[in-house]
């Protein structure tokens, strides 16, 4: 460790291998990525200990890592059998239990690890002779004066209630170790300027930054630990929405060209064409769009609703504005396959004389040579006005000749780079609408999509018959898998149509790696479930076939169209039917494996029957066992189609983690103390504060101490993370 002072400049900005030296430097990057004093200090306690308090040593598991505060009780040195050298064995106990820690040839710690000594303990624990032991653990004794005997009663007291932080630490780096160099950064810190505006401080009785640190590192007690992390949770909160209120404020400023619907335009003649009333929310919405199109500021809207909502709609009228304007519209779809049932849909919605006039035109990466150059051309000459792609679209050579709106559809499913690339390559002028059925609860969408502006569907359109869910448990019902069967078969026997979905392609193939825990049990394969289906007598007269992403966009087209036609009874697929694809005749949606995919993802998959006269029927398929994450995802989706209660019952089930992007407990730039399930009221506080303080895009110029917390924390990874789902 380094000798520095406070006077040599430590700031957060300085490396750690300059504050700590190399190797502590080079382990703390090794283990946690770390390289500033930012990193190391944002790396508070998972918990604390008290001094007072000791880990039940009669239930230390097995095989884990462990952090045990005893007392050495009894230190024995023997011989080893059959090699030279000798065994140092140290019992230590906490009054419950015992555990037997083990030193090979490293006698002389006899000299410290002497019976009464107290300290804190940490090592792998394994089983030797049917006994429980930690070899070679690491430790470190309480100082002399904090032996319990060796001190007055008040210092002891005191000492024993000064809280011990332990931090998560790998088995190369001990939670000590980091408090210790975390302690020696904290010594040769060089004052720095808190990154919330004073008057903010003040307002909420925050800790000054310093305070909060050295409180959350290094807490006299409870209260004071509390204390800092309340303030630095608070900073967390604030910096983000500082972030997402500037990005906002700064696509606020593109200027777009506004796009206003001409009376007796293709808006009017569509809306007058409808067989059917909007409902009162898409009215709402199209009012909402309306007003952003006509404005001289680029959109950016989320629209948010159930499947089968009516978003889709939504969209379709604000394209139709921009087209009485001039201009071209582009819908996003996450596939080639949903790409080409949303042209379809489209046209059907149009109308024969409006489609001609806007020509919606497909363009994706693999339609043959000839189509692609008709289609570009189209494009390129602005004759067609609705271009319907994937965001391959963007890729290459595809020119438009007035681009006024992109419409992203079902964003979950787009890569993380790629809302922000379709940003760059769209030039920013155009208007961006993103729609998304995937519910979000109201913290998660101002965390995640805190840059955009949110539309609400609440309401389906009225008549629809709506879908049952059955969770089908294999495992408690083993015969339940037939009567699934039996029932698709009486469907199909109706005249309606059956999806099967599969979370794997082939017996060895997946498409979709969905799951965390780790059951070695086969998946349910496109390949195998058609194979069993098709010998299956009961579907002796019916028309089966299969979809999934491995096979050529113009089987998969082909594909799809013999099922909207109703030329196949029953589709064998992967969850590349998840989203848009709306059959209406098709009343049965089973999912096998159901435990393997996400909450959303079953609620979307459901979403895809039941949307027209007929009644849909949803089977979850699992063997799951009973108290697993993959049941209880399963019967959550099989409780209520509410999408957004079903989102909160998502959140109980997820980590956090999984809502907020992968990276959330490993990268330097992750949210460590904010948690969007937990601290809604922080958010929407901090929320409502970073709107005071951030009036313009300039305003963060006011608050440099601010602008570098948001520099330090929006990493690249971040910043794609809030620009995309
Ligand atoms: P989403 O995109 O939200 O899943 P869509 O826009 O695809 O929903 O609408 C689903 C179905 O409902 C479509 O067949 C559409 O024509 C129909 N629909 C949309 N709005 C209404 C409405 N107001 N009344 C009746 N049917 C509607
Ligand atoms: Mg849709």
């Amino acid at each position: 460790m380094s000798s520095l002072t406070p006077e040599q400049g430590v700031t957060l900005d300085t490396r750690l291998v300059g504050v700590l030296g190399g190797r502590t430097a080079g382990a703390l990057e090794k283990a946690f990525g770390m390289r500033t004093v930012a990193d190391l200090l944002a790396h508070y306690p998972r918990r604390y200990a008290k001094r007072g308090e000791v880990t039940a040593l009669d239930s230390v598991p097995l095989d884990e890592n462990v952090t045990i505060i005893a007392d050495v009780v009894r230190v024995q040195e023997r011989a080893m059998r059959s090699r030279r050298g000798g065994i140092l064995e140290v019992t230590i106990s906490d009054g419950q239990g015992r555990l037997l820690l083990t030193f090979f040839n490293q006698g002389w710690r006899a000299r410290e690890l002497v019976p009464g000594v107290r300290g804190i303990f940490a090592g792998k624990v394994t089983v030797y002779r049917g006994a429980l032991q930690l070899s070679h653990p690491d430790y470190e004794l309480f100082d002399e004066e904090h032996q319990l005997g060796s001190s007055s009663d008040v210092v002891a007291r005191e000492w024993a209630q000064t809280p011990i932080p332990i931090y998560s630490s790998t088995a190369s780096i001990a939670t000590w170790q980091i408090h210790k160099s975390i302690s020696v950064t904290l010594d040769v810190l060089s004052p720095i300027v808190d990154p919330i505006p004073d008057h903010i401080v003040r307002e909420r009785h925050l800790l000054p930054f310093r305070d909060a640190l050295e409180a959350i590192h290094r807490p006299r007690s409870e209260s004071e630990a509390r204390e800092g992390k309340n303030t630095l949770r608070f900073h967390e909160a604030f910096v983000l929405q500082v972030a997402l209120v500037q990005q906002r404020l700064e696509t606020r400023q593109i200027h777009a060209v506004p796009r206003v619907p001409v009376p007796g335009g293709y808006l009017d003649r569509f809306d007058a064409a409808l067989t059917f009333e909007l409902t009162p929310d898409q009215n709402t919405v199209g009012e909402e769009i309306a007003a952003d199109l006509a404005s001289e500021h680029a959109m950016q809207r989320l629209v948010q609703g159930e499947v089968g909502s009516g978003k889709t709609l939504v969209a379709l009228r604000a394209m139709l504005a921009v087209a009485d304007s001039g201009g071209q519209s582009v819908l996003l779809a996450p596939t080639e396959v949903l790409a080409t049932q949303h042209a379809r849909s489209i046209a059907s919605a149009l109308g024969a004389d409006l489609t001609a006039e806007l020509m919606p035109t497909v363009v994706t990466g693999q339609l043959p040579v000839a189509d692609r150059k008709r289609a570009l051309l189209n494009v390129v000459s602005g004759r067609a006005r609705i271009i319907i792609g994937t965001h391959a679209l963007f890729g290459d050579t595809v020119i438009f000749s007035d681009l006024g709106l992109v419409v992203i559809d079902e964003q979950h499913r787009f890569g993380v780079d790629q809302r922000e690339a379709i940003r760059q390559k769209s030039s920013s002028s155009v208007h961006t609408l993103v729609l998304t059925a995937t519910p979000i609860p109201r913290t998660v969408a101002m965390t995640i999509f805190g840059d955009l502006d949110v539309s609400t569907i609440t309401r389906v359109p009225p008549g629809r018959k709506g879908i049952e869910t059955f969770g089908v448990f294999l495992h408690d019902h083993p015969g339940w898998e037939s009567r699934v069967w039996e029932r698709s078969a009486e469907e199909i026997a109706q005249g309606r149509q059956v999806f099967v979905v599969c979370p794997a392609i082939s017996a060895t193939t997946s498409e979709e790696p969905e799951d965390e825990d780790p059951v070695s049990r086969p998946r349910a394969s496109v390949e195998t479930i058609f194979a069993q289906l098709v010998g299956n007598p009961l579907f002796a007269g019916s028309r089966i076939a299969i979809l999934h992403g491995a096979l050529s966009s113009l089987e998969k087209e082909a594909t799809m169209r013999a099922f909207s036609s109703g030329d196949i009874d029953l589709l064998v697929a992967t969850t590349v039917i998840e989203v848009g694809v709306d059959v209406p005749n098709a009343s049965t949606m089973v999912v096998l494996d159901a435990d393997r995919f996400g909450v959303a993802q079953l609620h979307q998959l459901r979403g895809r029957v039941g949307r027209g006269e007929y009644a849909g029927l949803c089977l979850l398929v699992t063997s799951a066992e009973q108290g697993t994450l993959g049941y209880r995802r399963v019967e959550a989706v099989a409780s209520t189609t509410d999408g957004f209660e079903l989102a909160s019952l998502d959140l109980e089930l997820r980590r956090e983690g999984d809502v907020l992007g992968r990276n959330q407990s490993g990268g330097a730039s992750s949210l460590r103390l904010l948690q969007v399930t937990k601290h809604e009221e922080i958010i929407v506080q901090a929320r409502e504060a970073a709107e005071q303080t951030i009036s313009d895009p300039g305003s963060i110029n006011r608050y440099p101490a601010l602008a570098a917390a948001l520099s330090r924390r929006l990493s690249e990874a971040e910043r794609h993370f809030m620009t995309s789902s």
